[in-house]
């Protein structure tokens, strides 16, 4: 919900301010690429264009169960493009949201909401995503004791994210 996604933002933000953000790393890429990933069948591929990609994770309690664990998304707002839709199917886990898998294999592919452009896809899903800095935690206040990330991140409870979601 902080990544700042390639909607027309791109020309405010500037060359300058990019790279700043990105660091030295990142500098030779254009301002704005196009990331592929694929599920683990390869059956679904998705690609969305995205100015800074970094990564987020969600310690709820369903992103847990649907995932095993702390869910490490990229997140978006924009409708990835999708080939092999064929072969994705959707839950609706919530009244505003649902959840994309590959029906083949079983790879999570998105959590999208109904309502507003937003998506989370699984950074997993992606060859480049371990060299995206790991930028946010959500639902800090559902994560378990027996775990904790040592990167240093911004955190917000559940309340603060369903806060910044209503109008
Ligand atoms: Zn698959
Ligand atoms: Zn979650």
């Amino acid at each position: 919900m902080f990544a700042i996604c390639p909607k027309g933002y791109s020309q405010f933000m500037g060359i300058s301010a990019h790279v700043a953000h990105q660091g030295n790393i990142m500098s030779e890429r254009p301002e704005t690429s196009t990331l592929q990933g694929r599920c683990l069948c390869g059956a679904v591929t998705l690609r969305v264009r995205h100015d800074s990609p970094t990564v987020s994770a969600c310690h709820c309690s369903m992103c847990r169960r649907w995932t095993g664990g702390p869910f490490l998304t990229l997140e978006c707002h924009q409708a990835p493009e999708i080939e092999g839709a064929e072969h994705v199917r959707a839950y609706a886990s919530s009244d505003w949201a649902e959840r994309g898998f590959c029906s083949r294999c079983g790879s999570h592919l998105f959590y999208r909401l109904k309502d507003a452009p937003f998506y989370a896809l699984p950074v997993g899903l992606f060859e480049q995503g371990g060299s995206w800095p790991f930028q946010l935690q959500v639902f800090i206040d559902e994560k378990p004791a027996n775990y904790e990330f040592a990167n240093q991140t911004k955190t917000l409870t559940g309340e603060e994210v369903f806060k910044q979601w209503s109008p």
